[in-house]
């Protein structure tokens, strides 16, 4: 390519290897650091975000693209060159909007609350919080504002996450499929005893939970040399290059559920920023194009494949090798129906796959509400319970079972939830046009193959990176843009089975 380009390229990767490096920081110290080395790695941290941010909002960056963009002009759209520029070019434009001393007291402010939500949580005391978080609403709405929208102020907010998603968009998403949710969980509920899930909550050594669980993630496709598992308080994914991409874990021993599922939904993420093309390594086009698509792999992942009837009448009998004791007497098709089991359940991050879209519609709502306004923070708890009534059918018996649950809004992390639901979303679609591609792949998961669906995902999603926004990548996938009606008719399907509707 050009000198301009090549420079460009240069510049833009001395950033990447700051901030890949502040990425090994950050996952050391939620696995290895002791707790005395908190004050000394938030410096450094901080150190190397400062530098990044300083490197890439420069008028260097600037002055490349505009050189480099002249250079590479009628390049194809899809071109590695073309790609790269459009979208360093928007990473630019939204980084420079927001004001230094912006930053830096958004950082103080959500760095403080962390603290405050911790101890609200702990003692059930919203209005311990409440201060706070209108600080942190009004930060929230500054950054809207200088950001830029068109319509809506929370525009600009998800717009970070979701490029291109609009608040109307998602509004219409949602609206489109929560009466079918809404009756979909009131029919499943009617009938409970159709399914117990009391086989999952028992004595489960966690050592043989990983071994089961690292067995299963590395039959998908996780490659572990390119790969690790280690165990946090808090489970995630971390990319430091698309060949070093780590997961970690939290184990419960007397709950099989959140490892297996998590290990499952954590691998997903993994196998989309190891299957990044080679050609983006190193640059800002190498990862995940959204939330909402990272979403969808791991979902994927966890809930299309492992928790399928397929999946499970072949690795069953593994597990049962694991568990013999408490799987005695077990057949595959109820461990299936356990697994699956629906409930009104009031925390999000153990909602099953029925209800999860509408814990995601009720912080959408909130969240709208009170950055345009029309929802007061100190209304929260009372708006959250009484959405939670409506779409669930059950109120929270405490905040820190409503309201308080999430660390998102402590941390400013405003816009963010609705990426959750769309990834549940795009997951479906993604998937039937995998299987429109190859009718083989249900036959395949239920003899423990999973390579066709990985490939495919390979091909026409992973290797493509940040080329393309999340819709131009969906759209060139199914033909079509993000829709809920493949998500809500996957649901009925599957549920409607299970118990017997
Ligand atoms: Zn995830």
């Amino acid at each position: 390519m050009g000198e301009k380009y090549d420079q460009l390229v240069a510049h833009l990767s001395e950033i990447e290897d700051l901030d890949r490096a502040g990425s090994i920081l950050g996952w050391d110290q939620q696995v290895n650091m002791p707790p005395g080395g908190a004050m000394a790695r938030a410096r450094q941290l901080s150190t190397l975000a400062k530098l990044s941010h300083e490197m890439f909002t420069d008028d260097k960056t600037a002055k490349l693209l505009d050189d480099a963009e002249r250079e590479t002009d009628g390049m194809p759209y899809d071109s590695n060159e073309a790609s790269l520029i459009r979208v360093v070019k928007e990473d630019y434009a939204e980084r420079t909007r927001l004001p230094a001393a912006y930053v830096a007291e958004f950082t103080r402010v959500t760095a403080e609350a962390h603290e405050v939500w911790v101890h609200a949580r702990a003692n059930n005391d919203f209005a311990h919080f409440r201060p706070t978080l209108e600080r942190i609403v009004d930060l929230v709405i500054q950054a809207a504002e200088y950001l830029g929208y068109k319509d809506h102020p929370y525009d600009a907010l998800i717009n970070r996450f979701e490029r291109g998603m609009t608040t109307a968009r998602v509004k219409e998403i949602f609206d489109g499929h929560k009466p079918r949710l809404v009756s979909l969980i009131s029919a499943v509920t009617e009938h409970a005893e159709r399914v117990s899930d009391a086989v999952l909550h028992q004595d489960y050594n966690a050592d043989q939970q990983r071994a089961f669980g690292l067995d299963m993630v590395k039959r998908f496709g996780y490659d572990m040399q390119r790969g690790q598992q280690s165990v946090s308080v808090h489970p995630f994914c971390t990319t430091f290059s698309r060949d070093d991409v780590r997961i970690t874990t939290r184990f419960d021993s007397k709950w099989l559920n959140p490892a297996l599922f998590g290990m499952m939904h954590e691998a997903g993420h993994a196998m989309y920023e190891q299957g990044v093309g080679a050609f983006l390594e190193g640059t800002p086009l190498a990862g995940g194009t959204s939330l909402g698509v990272h979403e969808s792999q791991s979902r994927m992942w966890e809930n299309i494949v492992g928790r399928s009837r397929g999946f499970w009448m072949w690795a069953f009998p593994f597990l049962k090798q694991y568990f013999p004791t408490q799987l005695e007497g077990v057949d595959a098709e109820s461990f299936y129906k356990a697994i699956n089991k629906v409930e009104r359940s009031f925390i999000r991050v153990e909602a099953d796959e029925a209800t999860y879209n509408l814990h995601i519609m009720v912080r959408f709502e909130l969240e709208t509400g009170v950055v345009s306004g029309k929802i007061e923070v100190a209304d929260l708890a009372r708006e959250w319970n009484d959405r939670f009534e409506s779409y669930l059918g059950v109120v929270p018996p405490s905040d820190a079972l409503g309201v308080l649950q999430d660390v998102h809004w402590s941390s400013g992390l405003m816009g963010y939830f609705p990426t959750y639901a769309l990834g549940n979303l795009l997951s479906v679609q993604y998937y039937n046009r995998a299987l429109k591609d190859h009718p083989s792949i249900p036959d395949e998961i239920a003899q423990g193959k999973f390579d066709t669906l990985l490939h495919w995902l390979n091909e026409n999603i992973h290797q493509y990176g940040r080329k393309f926004t999340s819709d131009e990548l969906t759209r060139r996938v199914t033909g079509e843009s993000i829709q809920s009606n493949d998500f809500i008719a996957y649901l009925e399907g599957k549920f409607g089975d299970i118990y017997g509707l």
